[in-house]
């Protein structure tokens, strides 16, 4: 017995979890941190005489086990699922839940690849869709259809930082005989946990916070619903977009300094978000910590802070925008975000190109920081001059 067996693993605190739920010691070696298993294929001991239950990597691999294992633990669910991408892990979900015909209810600023998904891809197979205003849940009561299965939340939102009121939309989900997913994204499991709040499934690109090193691109489906679970990875398994070995690790890796990292995203964001509100270039600053931001109180309600992506307009609009965007030197210019690193992008141009046109449009003078960890007088030094 080790002590890992003496305190159940439900009683412990968040950073204890990330660092431990899943990864005992190996009982072969001792090694501290699971082992990459980079292997296809396990010798049976006679026929199906599996070891551990692993007979082939697409069903389940040890080192991925240990990565939904934690995934599982860190959101409070009971099944954790981990994908090459966060899309890979959407795409699984959606056509776990859904058949032709079926009606998902989308969120206006929704993550453009989300939109994408939707727009380009299920609803040739029939899917059909419409946008709410998430941020205000009469908007999604009102979009509801019959065959509504799925109402899909994303808070904080990609790029405007929408807040959902996760609790009110569940009611409203669970009245329609709906499920509700709730991309976690951008908050972490560390900040906001929306399964204890009554959604039915989470979503991560752990590309993001969860792996937190910009050195690996995964996704994540975690639900408290044991049928569910099972449902999700039999399909996880008959599609195939699994996590491999080596990037299963990474993300293990990322999720044990998860707290002490969000921790330092969102002291740097709210300092940035400071500077914006009183730069005179500066005509708009969307962050949830802000005290007139519409969502503020719900984010206070259900975030343990407001975490560390910021986004703002820019006076004199889209050229001026991506000037500000390409004189940025610490802050680098680039997609994605919740890295360690500083990064900063042009959503209209860049990760949010897909939504033109339509419902889901950003504002053309939109700049959106993924704040880091450096030095935050570092961060404000760049932002000032690249601001001008
Ligand atoms: C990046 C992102 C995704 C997609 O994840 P990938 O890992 O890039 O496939 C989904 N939702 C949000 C909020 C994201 O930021």
């Amino acid at each position: 017995m080790t002590d890992e067996h003496i305190q159940p693993q439900a009683s412990r605190n968040f950073e204890t979890l990330a660092i431990h739920a899943g990864q005992e010691a190996d009982p072969l070696t001792g090694a501290v941190v699971p082992p990459i298993y980079q292997v296809s294929t396990y010798k049976q001991d006679g026929v199906g005489g599996l070891r551990g239950g692993y007979e082939y990597s697409r069903s389940a691999n040890p080192t991925r086990t240990a990565l939904e294992e934690n995934l599982a633990a860190l959101e409070g669910g009971r099944r954790g699922l981990a994908f090459a991408s966060g899309l890979a892990a959407e795409d699984c979900l959606l056509r776990t839940l859904l058949v032709p015909g079926d009606h998902v209810v989308i969120p206006s600023d929704a993550y453009g690849g989300t939109f994408r998904l939707f727009a380009k891809v299920l609803e040739r197979w029939g899917v059909e869709w419409s946008v709410a205003d998430s941020a205000d849940p009469s908007s999604v009561r009102d979009a509801l259809r019959p065959r509504t299965k799925v109402i899909w939340v994303e808070t904080p939102t990609n790029p405007l930082l929408g807040i959902t009121d996760i609790a009110a939309v569940a009611e409203i989900a669970r009245a329609a005989g709906a499920r509700l997913v709730v991309d976690n994204t951008f908050a972490s499991p560390y900040l906001q946990q929306p399964l204890a709040l009554g959604a039915d499934v989470v979503v991560h690109s752990t590309t993001k916070y969860m792996g937190g090193h910009s050195d690996v691109v995964g996704g994540a489906l975690i639900t408290s619903d044991p049928g569910l679970g099972e449902e999700l990875a039999y399909h996880q398994n008959a599609m195939g977009a699994v996590a491999g070995p080596f990037d299963a690790w990474l993300v293990l890796r990322g999720a044990k300094t998860l707290a002490v990292r969000m921790d330092r995203h969102c002291a740097n964001a709210s300092r940035v978000a400071e500077l914006l509100v009183s730069h005179p270039k500066v005509t708009q600053v969307y962050y949830p910590g802000l005290p007139e931001h519409p969502g503020h109180e719900v984010a206070a309600k259900q975030m343990r802070a407001f975490g560390g992506m910021v986004s703002f307009r820019v006076a004199g609009g889209e050229e001026a925008a991506v000037e500000v965007c390409n004189r940025a030197r610490l802050f680098t210019l680039g997609e994605s975000l919740g890295g360690v690193e500083s990064l900063i992008e042009h959503p209209g141009r860049m990760t949010h190109a897909s939504t033109a046109g339509s419902a889901l449009e950003v504002p053309a003078d939109l700049v959106r920081l993924s704040v880091g960890i450096e030095a935050v007088d570092d961060l404000l030094a760049d932002l000032s001059q690249a601001l001008g």
